[in-house]
């Protein structure tokens, strides 16, 4: 059994990367130290942050609010609060729900659910059929993506939010970097990052606060901590081009461990040499709801007047493809 690189007792976690093993106890400190270490490299926070974790109630987001929750009781100017966005995926969504709910009352951090079903006007399962009977092609992340980030964005800002923390972790960038690069999406490219630059009145800014932690090291500090939550899997997950991306990087990871960092650090030199091609492009407010959006029309209103959710205006016309 390997022991730990510190103190010699069993390890419970062995990081090949760096050839080193670690005790529960020094997991926890070598955990928190790198988390603390990105928050600063980044310049994550302000004294005064009112920060709103985005929790979808798998382990990556909960930690992040764990985490959030406690380091906040320790900075007097932060103030904490939770979102979650119920998508309404049967079988799926619920479950996490609960788990939410539970964790985040214990933690004393009150929260927010906002749902497709009110405020896109159907849930995700009912939007993935309109979509199928109106000719769409069958694609659950993408709707689920478009709306999620819509609504993230805008319920963030009705708190007050001066800060949005999320979950990601170093794998999901490290896959969204790989899939942007196998899908040539350059605009996408040069949103990637472990921030995204200040907030506007109509944008809250983002922070990663796990942008350089394995998902493998955030499933044992929740376990370490006693609320890993049940394990459910969004039932379109393995639909998804990630899936594949994911599994392959997995791979590679085992036979050369590092490799993701690595990748990381190429994903951050792409992202703003990518950026400095690109001008800031002012948002514009979408003439139907009002939000932030690239063109006259938002994506979530384009797409939920695609849908039948949403009467098409006369001035406005779809986009063909
Ligand atoms: Fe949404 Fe796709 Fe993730 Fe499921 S796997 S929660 S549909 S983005
Ligand atoms: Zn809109």
């Amino acid at each position: 059994m390997a022991k730990c690189s510190v103190c010699g007792k069993p390890a419970v976690y062995v990081a090949k990367y760096e050839g080193k093993a670690y005790c529960a106890d020094h997991f926890l400190k070598w955990f928190d130290k790198r988390v603390r270490k990105t928050i600063r490299k980044y310049r994550m926070f302000g004294p005064k942050e009112h920060i709103v974790v985005a929790v979808s109630g798998g382990k990556d987001s909960l930690a992040a609010l764990h985490y959030m929750s406690r380091l906040s009781k320790r900075v007097p100017g932060w103030t904490v609060e939770a979102l979650l966005i119920d998508e309404g995926i049967e079988g799926y969504r619920p479950i996490t729900i609960r788990d939410f709910k539970r964790w985040a009352e214990e933690w004393g951090v009150s929260y927010r659910i906002v749902s497709f079903k009110e405020e896109i006007g159907a849930s995700l399962d009912e939007i993935i059929k309109l979509g199928l009977e109106k000719g769409l092609p069958y694609q659950p992340c993408t709707y689920c993506g478009v709306f999620r980030r819509y609504l993230l964005n805008k319920a963030a800002r009705e708190m007050d939010a001066t800060v949005l923390v999320t979950g990601h972790n170093l794998d999901d960038e490290v896959q969204t970097f790989m899939m942007n690069i196998l899908r040539h999406d350059m605009d996408r490219m040069s949103r990637l990052g472990p921030t995204t630059d200040a907030g506007t009145e109509y944008f809250v800014r983002r922070a990663k606060i796990f942008y350089e932690i394995p998902e493998k090291e955030i499933v044992i500090y929740s376990m370490l901590h006693g609320f890993f939550p049940e394990f459910v899997e969004c039932p379109y997950a393995r639909l998804g081009f990630r899936w594949d991306v994911r599994h392959y990087i997995n791979l590679l990871e085992e036979r050369y461990p590092g490799i993701k960092y690595n990748i990381l650090k190429s994903a951050l030199d792409v992202s703003q040499a990518v950026r400095k091609t690109r001008p800031p492009q002012h948002p514009q407010l979408c003439k139907i709801c009002g939000e932030p959006s690239k063109g006259p029309v938002c994506r979530a209103c384009e797409l939920r007047i695609m849908l039948g959710l949403l009467e098409k205006p006369d001035w406005f016309e779809l986009p063909k493809k």
